[in-house]
């Protein structure tokens, strides 16, 4: 609809509109506690001083424990960021909210999403914000429509392969959160607020910044040190702000975090205390019951209900119970916790668990039996002791659904685009026969750590054959399927490659995008276009961003340029902090169409964000830096532009060939040979060999293009 067709809306509804009445929250809105979560991803609760650990100094989570209640025994739905959040801000348990695992799912809108914690607050008359610290919960994922402002500018790294890794610093996302949460205090209309903040700080890698790197010899140590200094700064904020003593405050975990325990170093597959088992310390208004505990089990799925009962108010029906109201009946309660990740990634079976005051069950092939007063961290199976405790349990556990599925309609449309590209998909996670307990299974995953740290280092010919192991003993590995696919294109078997993840998409349709798009880069460098272009827009929906970029990178091969831009232009617009190669992108098409000056515009403002060694190690920032500024004339900033694309990336023949071509305009001919002479000694392969001799043509040097293609012929047969 265009801005004509708009019939103007009545005066008089303006008028309402404007009515301060009608923005104001009621009076009763105004006498509400603000209300601030803090999630600290990976943060196990056993590491923490308040549960009794000795490693760490935590002074920030010590004070609010000192003026809260502190929850003994809390635990996550899953051991998974994505779906443990959406279990904190639903209420409800991942086969109730449908997300299931980090990739391939999204919260979806409706019914469930209306009845989320932040817009059943915003009911009730709060503002409600979010900053979030990692990828796996930016705003596509569903979240974001939750709130009325969610802040999850996270620059995503260049070609990162481990999604799980994109992440910022928590002082920027706490930045945003002063900012937003102080603006809302500017506001004469305002009313209380809810903010969630989400630190990723403990998760891998462990890397702290000094003092506290320093200061721990467990890096583990440090970055929980560093979280606390960010949740102290956080809570300072408030206290400066006048909301501290009157909020209600919440500090939580996801989910925790393996430290090798079960053989597992991080989290995601298995269901044990130390994943599933998270820190809880709830800070209520004016500090009521400060200092107590609480010893009956909790989870995080039971803030929704808890904050309800608080703020008052119909509230939705819910699954949990009210955290200060769990009295003589908490001990029949049994906590549902599950894990997806070994099923949908490696083929293996996946994990439930219930956990009551006593016992801790866990669903798998082997069942296990946890007497977790006695045994805390789950270390003895007593299943065969006790079979009455067993069987009621697995009875219990039998009453939550166990049924895998993607949501609905992400389902289909997976199917039906995966379909149209001629792929044939079985359901999500497929189960043919029994599948392996991934605790027989998990000395398979050092195999993979191998293969991908081999991969990493440029060993790619030693790691295929390891990845080719694996998938023969569990053809269900989707990650190993996806590392040899990665593996086999870097080693350019680019056929190869295409059927690696031509597998993976039959198998896992759940993961589709992602691997959509490195198909059609592969089709891209084959010249395969049309085909590449249909593959683009099937992941369209899901990951606009790349997507865009790479109908960019098609229409310029095509020499588009108009459409490379427009191209260009739609995937900056669709990442909150365009990643660097969106803009990369966006100057070369700007470039094709003679857009210099804007292509620098560009390139220059990513500079600006930039550090300048990261702006080094982007590989075409200083060659294409240097093409703008050799078609504006400045020749001398082009040279050094030039120069640092050389230095930085040697095998990068174009900035040699430019280079020679911006000598020649300068009619410094003495340093052609010697500048095509260096290109060749940093790539000698054909394709350098062939531009040195292209080059020499281009510049009226038929004798030099005629040297430079007999040196080619006179190299060693067999060399590159
Ligand atoms: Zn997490």
């Amino acid at each position: 609809m265009s801005d004509r067709d708009r019939t103007p809306l009545p005066l008089l509804l303006l008028l309402l509109l404007l009515i301060p009445g009608a923005c104001t929250p009621s009076r009763e809105a105004a006498s509400l506690p603000s209300i601030f979560l803090i999630s600290i991803d990976t943060l196990r609760a056993d590491r923490l001083p308040v549960y009794g650990y000795g490693g760490v100094a935590t002074p920030a989570i010590d004070g609010l424990r000192r003026d809260g209640v502190l929850f003994e025994r809390a635990y996550t739905s899953a051991p998974l960021t994505l779906p443990a959040h959406a279990s904190l801000l639903t209420g409800q348990p991942p086969y109730t909210h449908g997300v299931r695992d980090n990739v391939g799912y999204r919260l979806e809108a409706g019914e469930r999403a209306t009845a989320s914690l932040p817009r059943w607050l915003k009911g009730r008359g709060y503002a409600t914000g979010a900053g979030v610290s990692a990828y796996v919960l930016r705003g596509e994922t569903g979240l974001g429509p939750l709130f009325d402002h969610y802040d999850d500018g996270i620059a995503q790294a260049g070609d990162s392969r481990a999604l799980g890794q994109v992440q910022r610093a928590g002082g920027e996302t706490l930045e945003g959160a002063r900012r937003w949460i102080r603006a809302q205090q500017g506001n004469p209309a305002g009313g209380p607020v809810f903010f969630l903040l989400h630190l990723f700080e403990p998760h891998t890698p462990y890397e702290p910044p000094e003092p506290f790197r320093g200061r721990y010899a467990d890096p583990y140590d440090g970055e929980i040190a560093t979280a606390d200094a960010l949740v102290g700064d956080f809570l300072a904020f408030l206290k400066a702000e006048g909301l501290y003593d009157g909020a209600l405050i919440v500090l939580l975990a996801d989910h925790g975090e393996g430290l090798g325990d079960h053989g597992e170093a991080e989290h995601g597959i298995f269901l044990y205390p130390e994943t599933i088992q998270v820190p809880l310390v709830v800070k209520l208004p004016g500090a009521a019951r400060a200092g107590t505990s609480v010893a009956a089990p909790a989870q995080l799925l039971d803030l929704f209900p808890t904050i309800a009962a608080l703020v008052g108010g119909p509230a939705p029906e819910l699954p949990g119970a009210d955290l200060f109201r769990l009295g003589d009946g908490a001990g029949e309660r049994r906590l549902y916790s599950e894990s997806y990740y070994a099923r949908l990634h490696l083929g293996w079976s996946e994990l439930r668990s219930l956990v009551d005051a006593r016992y801790q069950f866990i669903q798998a092939p082997t069942p296990e039996l946890y007497d977790l007063v006695e045994d805390p961290g789950a270390t003895r199976n007593i299943l065969t002791e006790q079979r009455r405790v067993y069987r009621a349990m697995e009875a219990a556990l039998g009453r939550h659904d166990g049924a895998l599925a993607a949501p609905e309609a992400v389902a289909d449309e997976e199917a039906a685009k995966l379909a149209a590209l001629g792929y044939l998909t079985a359901s999500a996670g497929r189960a043919e026969g029994p599948l392996p307990d991934p605790k027989d299974a998990l000395p398979a995953l050092e195999t993979m750590r191998r293969a991908f740290a081999l991969g990493a280092e440029g060993r790619c010919e030693a790691a295929v054959p390891l990845y080719q192991d694996l998938l023969e003993r569990f053809p269900g590995m989707l990650d190993a399927r996806v590392e040899l696919a990665a593996c086999l294109r870097a080693l350019s078997r680019p056929e190869e490659a295409l059927e690696a993840y031509r597998e993976a998409l039959t198998g896992s349709p759940q993961a589709a995008d992602g691997i959509l798009l490195k198909v059609a880069e592969i089709q891209l460098e084959l010249g395969r276009l049309d085909e590449a272009e249909e593959h683009v827009r099937a992941a369209l929906s899901g990951v606009p961003g790349k997507a865009h970029g790479l109908l960019a990178r098609i229409a310029l091969e095509r020499g588009e340029g108009a459409a490379a831009v427009a191209a260009a232009r739609a995937a900056v617009a669709a990442e909150a902090v365009p990643r660097p190669e969106s803009i990369l992108t966006l100057a070369r098409a700007q470039l094709a169409t003679g857009e210099a000056t804007a292509a620098l515009d560009a390139l220059d403002t990513l500079g600006q964000r930039l550090s300048p060694e990261e702006a080094a190690s982007l590989p075409w920032f200083h060659f294409l830096r240097g093409d703008a500024l050799a078609r504006l004339g400045r020749d001398e900033a082009a040279e050094k532009a030039f120069r640092r694309e050389i230095r930085a990336f040697p095998q990068n023949s174009p900035a040699f060939a430019n280079l020679a071509v911006l000598l020649a305009a300068q009619q410094r001919f003495g340093e052609i040979e010697p500048t095509l002479q260096a290109m060749v000694s940093a790539h000698p392969v054909a394709a350098t060999y062939a531009l040195a001799a292209a080059t020499a043509e281009r510049l009226g040097d038929a004798a030099g293009a005629a040297r430079w293609r007999t040196a080619a012929q006179a190299r060693p047969p067999g060399s590159p």
